[in-house]
């Protein structure tokens, strides 16, 4: 599925560190020129103000754990988080209650099916089965401590900048576009409070989840806030603690099943990390003890994954030896063998 003819993979990699930072360099611009050229996908228009996004644009970002930044393209253009803002949501809500009660309440199990399903809510007893999908993210946001809708945005507004290391702006436009066309959203709170899944106001909850959805971010960002779930919870940039490792932990392994959409499976075997992405073009995918990628390339495939940054980032994986599945024998072992 996403071809790449990399076979240079530097050995120390596999072990649990990056490349020299020269390298990395040229890994990066090597990723970036062979998927620039790459044209296929569609810009998201079911919000309509996404339409209007430009299809050319194209960022690639890497922050390694120690804070140090790589970036190649339009890594400082602002866009829409989207999708993305439900893994950093889930971190901040684990924090807070703990990771048993957000698998009690949402779950941890991918639906196979689209990320704004019903048929996922019926056919599962109202269960929303992951805070990956719609009903699961409307169900998370619910959970954000604060005794009304307005302290939960300052919580979560607060928590999602302290990722990214800055105070993230809301893009008004996209929220206002947003707010006028999601319609199948507010039927799936409805749908949840119907289960008694939902203890909150529905109206309100999706409210909320389309704010969080309508920060803006860069590429740049997304790699710094993946490199806060890589960093075992501390932002390599600001040194701040944002939540603890075994935060980092259980939301990475809901990424790894549920981060890409119905092809996580697919992303999981081509590219073995964890990872999400957002209908706006973004990916974000966390390496474990090294550091975290941020893509940016508006057309999407059939999932709602950017084409681009796939493409990037299988590219990046196998090159930089980021694959968590990966392993070479003992070295005692490997001598026999040769
Ligand atoms: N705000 C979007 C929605 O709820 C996010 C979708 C996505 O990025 O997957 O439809």
């Amino acid at each position: 599925m996403f071809e790449t003819d990399v076979q240079d993979v530097p050995q120390e990699a596999l072990t649990g560190s990056l490349p020299s930072e020269s390298q990395i360099a040229r890994l990066l611009h090597e990723a970036y020129a062979r998927c620039a050229e790459v044209t296929t996908g569609e810009v998201a228009d079911y919000i309509p103000a996404l339409a209007e996004a430009d299809p050319a644009l194209f960022g690639l970002s890497l922050t390694e754990v120690d804070g140090t930044g790589h970036r190649v393209g339009d890594t400082a253009a602002l866009f829409t988080i989207q999708s993305i803002s439900k893994a950093f949501v889930l971190a901040l809500v684990c924090e807070a209650i703990g990771h048993q009660e957000v698998h009690r309440v949402v779950g941890v199990n991918n639906t196979g099916l689209p990320f704004n399903s019903v048929i996922a809510l019926e056919l599962n007893d109202g269960n929303p089965m992951n805070p990956m999908v719609n009903a699961g993210a409307i169900a998370t946001t619910a959970l954000v401590p604060g005794a009304t809708a307005e302290e939960k945005w300052w919580t979560l507004h607060e928590g999602l900048s302290r990722f990214a290391g800055r105070s993230l702006e809301l893009d008004t436009r996209v929220l206002d576009s947003e707010s006028a066309s999601n319609h199948r959203n507010q039927g799936i709170a409805d749908l949840l409070t119907s289960y008694d899944r939902l203890h909150a106001d529905p109206a309100e909850m999706v409210d909320l989840y389309t704010r969080q959805c309508s920060l803006l971010v860069t590429a740049d960002d997304l790699a710094v806030m993946g490199a806060t779930l890589a960093d075992g919870g501390i932002n390599p940039v600001t040194g701040e603690r944002v939540v603890s490792p075994e935060v980092c932990r259980d939301t990475l392994s809901v990424l790894a099943a549920c981060g890409m959409y119905e092809l996580s499976g697919e992303w999981l075997f081509e590219i073995g990390l964890p990872a999400k992405s957002g209908v706006s073009g973004g990916i974000v995918a966390i390496a474990p003890g090294k550091g975290a990628l941020g893509a940016f390339s508006p057309p999407l495939d059939r999932a709602g994954n950017s084409v681009r940054g796939q493409r990037a980032c299988a590219h990046l994986s196998r090159a930089l030896g980021l694959n968590l599945f990966a392993s070479r024998p003992h070295p005692a072992k490997d001598a026999e063998h040769a």
